[in-house]
């Protein structure tokens, strides 16, 4: 049997099992899936290898420490400079980013998308410019401080804080990768701001998954076509799961996933 994970601190609250486990059961292939608390990112490759892994995935906070110890990197991974997957060939490492198609796979729906405005800057924010502008699409950073900036500005984007920002810009679709509104009330930018780009926009997405968020309910007063993150979560794990079983998925295994992922 074939073992695989997820690394994370914390890691009990993860789905990523269930999920992976269903779709395991789906297709009949001799694998499971666990949980594992990583205490100290730099004891990952370790863990990982003398665990006799296949695969794993990574979750907070380790997805840069995850990055720095692969062996070999996908030429995404490389540029968003995080890791959410491993994958064991014969003993190395190879690290890859998942997050970053899983996302462009849960916006798929959204047509006639040319201008996105991502709301945050952080890991989940690079991987979802990264995909975008290989996507040809037309991306602009909205972040409360400088923080990466340069990252942005390199990869071709426009970049604003707060201060910088001018509310009467237009984007079709609006993206918050920050985290407010996970465990607080609070919107990811000045409301002013929101309140004249849902004016403008055809489609919201929160990358936070399982609650309406104030942005949410905000985009659903406005009556516009909006989602919470969760298919995002599915696709990333239907990529991941592709490597681990290195199988081409069918709809009804991504369904089972779905059915796994929504087991509580
Ligand atoms: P990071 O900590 O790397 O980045 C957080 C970002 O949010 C930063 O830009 C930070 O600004 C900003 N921020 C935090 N709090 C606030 C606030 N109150 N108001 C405005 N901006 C704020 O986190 P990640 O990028 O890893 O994750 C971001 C979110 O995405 C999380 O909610 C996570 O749950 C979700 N996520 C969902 C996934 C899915 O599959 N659906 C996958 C991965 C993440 P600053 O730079 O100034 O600190």
């Amino acid at each position: 049997m074939k073992k695989f994970t997820i690394f994370g601190n914390p890691v009990s609250h993860s789905k990523s099992p269930q999920m992976h486990n269903a779709g395991f059961r789906a297709i009949g292939f001799d694998g499971e899936y666990s949980k594992t608390h990583l205490e100290n990112g730099d004891d990952i490759k370790k863990i990982f290898l003398e665990g006799g892994f296949s695969g794993a995935n990574i979750t907070l906070p380790h997805k840069e420490y995850a990055y720095r110890y692969a062996d070999i990197l996908d030429p995404l991974a490389q540029k968003i400079g995080a890791v959410n997957t491993y994958i064991n060939i014969d003993g190395k490492i190879k690290g890859y980013n998942t997050d970053a198609l899983g996302f462009y796979k849960s916006i798929e729906e959204f047509k006639d998308v040319k201008s996105v405005l991502i709301l945050g800057a952080g890991g989940t924010a690079k991987s979802i410019a990264v995909i975008l502008k290989e996507k040809n699409f037309e991306v602009t950073i909205l972040n409360r401080s400088e923080n990466s900036k340069d990252f942005f500005i390199n990869l071709g984007c426009e970049f604003y804080n707060f201060n910088s920002f001018s509310k009467e810009k237009r984007f079709d679709l609006i993206v918050n990768s920050t985290s407010a509104g996970l465990s607080d009330t609070e919107y990811p930018a000045p409301l002013e701001f929101l309140e004249s780009l849902m004016k403008n926009a055809k489609y919201v997405i929160d990358c936070i998954y399982g609650k309406m968020t104030p942005f949410l309910l905000l985009a659903q007063e406005k009556n516009l076509v909006f989602k919470d993150g969760e298919d995002m979560l599915l696709y990333q794990g239907v990529v991941a799961f592709e490597y681990f079983t290195n199988t081409k998925i069918k709809e009804d295994t991504i369904e089972s996933m779905r059915r796994g992922l929504k087991n509580s």
